[in-house]
């Protein structure tokens, strides 16, 4: 029996299971220590683990006598705030997820692994005005120095250690050395004290810009959601910087969200050169402590802005005064593994819950998004023109049903490729798919080589001789004769984008020509290096998957060929034609950006195809109109609300009767008008070994299918059938994979 009023720590441990653990407060800890956002270190079954203080109770169902004592409280002070809890709170039973996941997802791994949140101070490196003004021929015995001079004379601001580093190794002694000349000074901010806040003056808006700054501006202190749609070009970065500066004017905080792919350094750059204040930068290209170092910066005020991917959103603000979405239809937005979180949705709870403005942005705004600004939740910002001098490109269809392709490139589009390159101007094809060949073949019996562990077939990576599969760590040599019938004729079907940089060297042997995929650019610093020879203009033909869709900005690109869209036609998935659309949309935005007019050319062997025309001769915005009318003739989001739950095994039976039973628990919940699909396999039945199939659950109401899955979900983990399976459950999934 509870003899004492004593404190117990109620604290969220992150193990898969949803349930909040109690603990006694360690000995030595002080009372002002004990306080919700704590991070708590417990002794746990055999381990320690780093928890979250939730809340402190006086009395608990276990006897105080059989609760373990905690063995240290890390932080002298919460690292969450009660605003951060709160949104923690919301998003867990959202998704459904263990609430210790999902409270610790708000950490770098640093903090997850109980690293100490002192910051180390960073400080910056700032030229005086004697380093400014002096001879260079004072240097002429330390070319060393010198170069870091001129390197911090070039970018007109104070650099800390980390962005040194990143353009000189070994430069502590020649820092050391200008500090000692005074030269350099150290500071704790990267700019002083008395700067204004904007060091570069904005461009001037143009109309549209200035209505979308206005808009936003004016309402500031409030939350709102505003999608600004402008295609790529139009300027809607400058809207972002304008607008935040005035959040920046009132001393707020702002949070930028970006896909990995655009978060370059160049965009970095843009905002260092406009903004005087500290800017964070937190994506995986970063170490565990640098990332520590921005969330903790931003944590304790010390920095004004994140620009960040979707592992930033939790990052505590303590003067939040804006958020911004680029790319808001991007999928990778959505967590796909472990917390399958909707970094864009729990991004508009939060502004809702700070009582600040968002703007999502996009050429291609999602299809929720137009919905949502149909149903006036949204405020739509339209840039409809390219910024600047660059006009839109022209998109056309080329029809290569009976065309004689030489490696999927038609004669029409061999001459237009022709003519551009005549003409000195770059040509951007793009093709979604790595590799040779997709599949390898026997010309004698029809065998196909196969993944033996998924539904997949083996790709042909000619330059390394080998058959790879995309969905496990597969590979192979490439064989020479058939297993089957010992035939030598084994034939490569398909394009991938080697095998079509094979068919360009042949066709354009003077020309230089740049493969951009996960495969060439798979050592660090090849990708900018290609980057950079593109943009001085080295390059004629530039040729990648889905890296050259995003972000990059090619001027001299006056042509794009997308080689096969037809691919994107037939997919299963309902969302298949809104990424197609994207997708085009994205890479056509990549032609002409500068002040030659850009043409765009598609293949395909479905002229017709309405998709395709509606795009074309419409835009995207009349193809998102008929594609919701479809939606919603078809009851699917956002006209429903779905949540998918996956289970796998590698005993095919187990995960069916784990999904059957889920099943049956939730038609006994008899939720008026549920739509209960499934079990069927996954569209990939098979991959890494595991057996894998689905169940979805569909409702017209969100609130009844998320009252359903609150129900459900308890009954589900004690179910007997799920100790076979590995299962998860995918609220508001956007694929079916
Ligand atoms: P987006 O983010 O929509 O792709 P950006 O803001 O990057 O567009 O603008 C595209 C290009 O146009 C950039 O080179 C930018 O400097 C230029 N630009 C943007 N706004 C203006 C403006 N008001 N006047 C002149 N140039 C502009
Ligand atoms: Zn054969
Ligand atoms: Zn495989």
């Amino acid at each position: 029996m509870n003899s004492s009023k004593k404190i117990i720590l109620s604290v969220a441990v992150p193990i898969p299971l949803n349930r909040i653990f109690d603990y006694l407060p360690p000995d030595d800890c002080l009372p002002e220590q004990l306080q919700p956002g704590v991070r708590v270190k417990i002794p746990f079954g055999k381990n320690t683990k780093i928890a979250i203080l939730l809340a402190l109770k006086s009395d608990t169902n276990i006897e105080t006598s059989k609760l373990k004592k905690a063995q240290a409280i890390l932080d002298t002070a919460p690292l969450l705030s009660s605003k951060d809890l709160e949104l923690l709170y919301w998003t867990q039973r959202y998704y459904h997820h263990p609430i210790g996941n999902v409270f610790l997802s708000a950490f770098p791994t640093a903090l997850r692994k109980g690293k100490s949140s002192k910051l180390k101070p960073s400080p910056y490196y700032l030229l005086t005005e004697t380093g400014k003004n002096i001879d260079e021929q004072a240097l002429k015995n330390a070319p060393k120095q010198l170069a870091l001079l001129r390197h911090l004379k070039a970018q007109q601001q104070a650099l800390n250690a980390q962005e040194i580093a990143h353009y000189f190794k070994l430069w502590r002694p020649s820092l050391k050395g200008l500090i000692e000349k005074k030269y350099v000074i150290e500071t704790s901010q990267p700019s002083p004290k008395d700067e204004p806040i904007t060091r570069q003056a904005a461009l001037a808006a143009n109309p549209e810009q200035q209505a979308a700054i206005n808009t936003v501006t004016a309402e500031l202190d409030k939350f709102a959601v505003y999608l600004l749609e402008g295609v790529t070009g139009s300027g809607k970065t400058e809207v972002y910087l304008q607008v935040i500066q005035q959040v920046l004017e009132n001393g707020l905080q702002v949070l930028v969200l970006l896909p990995e792919i655009t978060l370059t350094p160049q965009l970095e750059a843009r905002f260092k050169q406009r903004f005087s204040v500290a800017i964070e930068t937190y994506h995986s290209q970063h170490n565990e402590t640098q990332r520590l170092t921005a969330w903790l910066n931003m944590q304790q005020g010390n920095s004004a802005i994140l620009l960040g991917t979707r592992s930033a959103l939790l990052t505590p603000l303590p003067r939040p005064g804006l958020i911004i979405l680029d790319e808001e239809h991007d999928a990778s937005f959505k967590q796909q593994e472990g917390f399958r979180f909707s970094a864009r949705d729990v991004a508009i709870v939060r502004a809702k819950m700070l009582n600040i403005p968002i703007i999502l942005g996009s050429a291609t705004p999602s299809l929720e998004s137009l919905y949502n600004v149909q149903k006036k939740r949204y405020q739509l910002l339209k840039l409809p023109k390219r910024a600047g001098v660059a006009i839109p490109p022209s998109l056309s269809l080329l029809d290569i049903r009976n065309q004689s392709l030489q490696e999927g490139l038609s004669p029409p589009l061999i001459r237009d490729i022709n003519t551009t390159l005549a003409k000195n101007e770059q040509v951007l094809i793009f093709l979604n798919r790595r590799g040779f060949a997709p599949t390898l073949i026997c010309h004698g019996c029809g065998w196909v080589a196969q993944c033996s562990r998924c539904d997949a077939n083996l790709v042909v990576h000619y330059q390394q001789q080998k058959l790879r599969c995309h969905h496990c760590a597969s590979e192979q040599i490439l064989p020479r004769d058939c297993k089957v019938c010992n035939s030598h004729e084994l034939k490569p079907l398909g394009l991938g984008t080697e095998r079509v940089e094979n068919a360009l060297i042949s066709l354009f042997p003077q020309k230089k020509i740049v493969r951009l995929d996960r495969d060439s650019t798979q050592r660090k610093g090849v990708l900018e290096q290609h980057l950079e020879a593109i943009n001085q203009g080295q390059v004629d033909i530039i040729l990648g998957t889905q890296m050259l869709a995003k972000g990059h900005h090619f001027p001299n690109v006056t042509l794009a060929v997308l080689l096969d869209v037809d691919s994107g036609l037939f997919s299963l998935d309902f969302h298949a034609p809104e990424r197609l659309a994207q997708l085009i949309i994205q890479v056509a935005g990549r032609a002409g950006r500068a002040a030659k007019k850009g043409r765009v050319i598609m293949q395909t062997r479905q002229p017709d195809h309405p998709l395709l025309n509606t795009l074309i001769h419409q835009g995207y915005q009349a193809f998102a109109q008929a594609a919701l009318i479809e939606r919603k003739e078809a009851e699917l989001p956002p006209y429903s609300y779905q949540a998918l739950l996956r289970a796998n095994a590698l005993d095919p039976q187990a995960p069916q009767d784990f999904l059957h039973a889920v099943a049956e628990i939730a038609r006994q919940q008899q939720v008026h008008e549920i739509l209960i699909l499934g079990p069927i396999a996954a569209p990939m039945a098979k991959r890494v070994g595991q057996f894998r199939f689905q169940l979805l659950i569909q409702h017209k109401q969100r609130k009844l299918l998320h009252l359903l899955l609150k129900n459900l979900l308890p009954q589900i983990s004690t179910l007997r059938q799920a100790q076979k399976v590995r299962w998860s459950l995918d609220v508001d999934p956007i694929d079916l994979y």
